[in-house]
């Protein structure tokens, strides 16, 4: 027998779930259940593609046994099965980043992180909800010695020699007393044929049943004799759910075997069930959950789809089984015309599987816009959590992208709440011609930024994009529905006649300023321009079209291109401004310096850059102020 430690990680994992206040603990059978249904599609997986395993036989069978006067409850499988080391390993350390983060994530208040545990289901250590104490006996498939692990929670575990006949593994919960009812047959049905009634193999459970005791013929009114049978019955359908007929199905099942698959515990937003037939056959049922798995920002998140041939569990371990953009969505693909020994290493380049892929990805997309427009307060939901990553397909799915700007949506000048780009073409003037965004970091920067004064004088809406990726993913967005989509920083604005008469009046004045300023300047600026864009703010900056501008800057710092020569900006000047008419005629030089230099300081904070010398900035300041007083 050996002694092990706990990574740090389980025993907080394993305290929590010892303690839990969680009201939903059946779930810890599910989760079981589901355990073992993946363990067996995957010993099913090995002897279909494996020579070391083809001549194996083992029980495609889940097995349910309470012992009520030992006050145990055993699931037991005819799966893969774990060796020492794969014991160690998956029952004693988490390696899943998403689990290491919802760990990381508990508040140390037990009725908060309780809940938690619903929406991010816990696998194997929910027993402990319900148990104080767990064996797992487990022989691993074509090995000869089983093992068993034995813990109680608390900070280590036990491992030791055991005996087991077949490969697979059972799981020994030593219920709680204030727990016993999941030792009733009649609970543990229910639970069963709620959460696990289609999963692809059949659960028995072991039941005790009266019966009556044969042998003479009991006389009338006596009461019959009757004695206690062992009778083991399947408790649950075994139909794989996907494969059955939609109209078969009802909706409280879609969404129990949601939960099954998925470890989540909340209901999914929505769900679509394809059967195709014809020259390409499969099935595949997908749903969108309702909150985001944990792990969605990380490289090494837990792809959400499974993929089974005729059936047969191949992996869920595929992360191009949808585009990564849909990676949120959970769900199984069940190919028909695949060989069942497909390497999982070549999945990617079959031909089969990208025609499905591309049929899955419209499918979802489609049926998101159904939502959008019959059921729009959900689909809001839905844009919360998931709208930021589904963006991400604009930049990624050239073929899709006109569906998904159908699904985007944005903050604007003129709406508090989103605004997508059908409805902003609805509110388009007769004279504009193009859909208008500005992008950066902040929204109320945004709002107020001078880039889009004009826009609001002419009374255009303007989108607000404070998202970090639309600065990259916009560029990719040339036009919707056969009308540009341009950045304000690229867009020109067409003068009204009294606007042209007024420019040329000022044109000349307006030279001379110009070159005042740039000399003011000197190589603080790339250029000094007359702006086409400014209404009330005195000066604005741009970036040359050849130099990334600042929000491009900051993301090709995060990324660590720290080295790159930083690219000067162009100052802009709104000629009819006061202060540039006023000083226009000066020939005080001091003057034309100062004020020069703090319209570019000003100009620099209102695009939330720093000033490279606060200093200078509060010395200028405060002289201009002097002399107004
Ligand atoms: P998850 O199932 O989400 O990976 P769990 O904590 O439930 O997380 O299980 C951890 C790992 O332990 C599983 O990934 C699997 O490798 C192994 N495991 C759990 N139950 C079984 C079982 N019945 N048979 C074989 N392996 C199992």
């Amino acid at each position: 027998m050996s002694k092990h430690q706990f990574q740090t990680e389980v025993t907080q994992l394993l305290n929590l779930m010892i303690n839990s206040l969680y009201s939903n603990k059946e779930i810890f059978l599910r989760e079981l259940i589901s355990n073992s249904s993946d363990a067996i599609d995957k010993l099913n997986y090995l002897s279909l593609t494996d020579e070391n395993y083809k001549n194996l036989r083992f029980d495609k069978r889940i097995d349910i046994k309470i012992d009520k006067e030992a006050k145990t409850l055993t699931i037991s499988d005819g799966g893969i099965g774990m060796n020492e080391e794969d014991l160690v390993e998956n029952l004693g350390t988490i390696a899943k980043s998403g689990t290491k983060s919802f760990v990381n994530n508990l508040t140390g208040d037990a009725k908060k992180d309780s809940q938690m545990i619903g929406q991010f289901g816990v696998g194997f250590y929910s027993g402990f909800m319900v148990a104080d104490k767990i064996e797992v006996i487990s022989k691993k498939a074509g090995e000869s010695k089983a093992h068993i692990w034995t813990s109680s929670a608390g900070a280590d575990y036990e491992i030791a020699e055991s005996t087991r006949e077949t490969s697979g593994t059972s799981i020994k919960l030593y219920i709680k007393d204030d727990e016993s009812e999941f030792l009733e047959e009649y609970r543990l049905e229910s639970i069963i044929t709620k959460y696990s009634n289609h999963i692809p193999f059949p659960i028995f459970l072991e039941k005790e049943v009266e019966v009556e005791v044969k042998g003479e013929e009991s006389k009338e009114g006596e009461d019959k004799e009757t004695q206690t049978e062992i009778k083991i019955e399947q408790v649950n359908k075994a139909s794989a759910l996907w494969r059955m007929n939609k109209s078969d199905i009802k909706k409280d099942e879609y969404v129990d075997f949601y939960k099954t698959i998925s470890h989540d515990s909340t209901d999914p937003i929505m769900w679509t069930h394809t059967k195709a037939e014809g020259t390409l056959e499969y099935s595949t049922l997908f749903y969108v959950p309702s909150t985001a798995p944990f792990d969605m920002y990380r490289v090494d998140f837990q792809p959400g789809v499974k993929l089974y041939v005729k059936r047969v569990f191949i992996t869920d371990d595929e992360k191009e089984l949808l585009p990564t953009y849909l990676r949120f969505v959970k769900g199984i693909i069940d190919a028909e015309d695949l060989p069942l020994n497909i390497s999982r290493e070549i999945l990617q380049q079959n031909l089969i599987l990208s025609n499905i892929k591309k049929a899955s990805v419209k499918k979802i997309l489609n049926e998101l816009k159904k939502l959008k427009n019959k059921d729009n307060e959900k689909y809001q939901e839905f844009y919360k959590v998931f709208g930021k990553v589904m963006k991400e397909g604009l930049y990624s799915d050239f073929e899709n992208k006109d569906k998904i700007l159908d699904l985007v949506q944005y903050k604007s000048t003129k709406s508090d709440t989103l605004v997508d780009l059908d409805k902003y073409k609805e509110g388009m003037g007769e004279n504009q011609k193009e859909i208008y965004y500005i992008t950066g970091e902040d929204e109320l920067m945004l709002k107020n930024s001078p880039l889009i004064e004009k826009f609001k004088a002419k009374d255009i809406e303007v989108l607000i994009m404070d998202d970090d990726l639309d600065g990259v993913i916009m560029p990719m967005v040339t036009e919707y529905k056969g009308t540009p989509v341009k950045s304000v920083k690229d867009a020109e604005l067409e003068d009204t006649e009294e606007e042209k008469e007024k420019k040329e009046e000022t044109k000349a004045e307006s030279k001379v300023i110009v070159e005042k300023i740039k000399e003011a300047l000197k190589d603080e600026v790339k250029d000094v321009k007359i702006s086409e864009r400014l209404n009330e703010s005195p000066a604005c900056i741009v970036f040359d079209k050849s130099d990334p501008d600042f929000q491009m800057q900051q993301m090709m710092k995060q990324m660590g291109q720290n080295n790159l020569p930083e690219p000067k900006p162009i100052l802009e000047i709104n000629a009819n401004h006061e202060i540039i008419t006023k000083i226009a005629n000066s020939n005080d030089g001091m003057l034309i310096s100062d004020i020069s230099h703090l319209l570019l300081d000003q100009a620099r904070m209102i695009e939330g850059m720093k000033l490279d010398n606060f200093y200078e900035f509060s010395k200028r300041m405060n002289k201009i102020i002097s002399k107004a007083i």
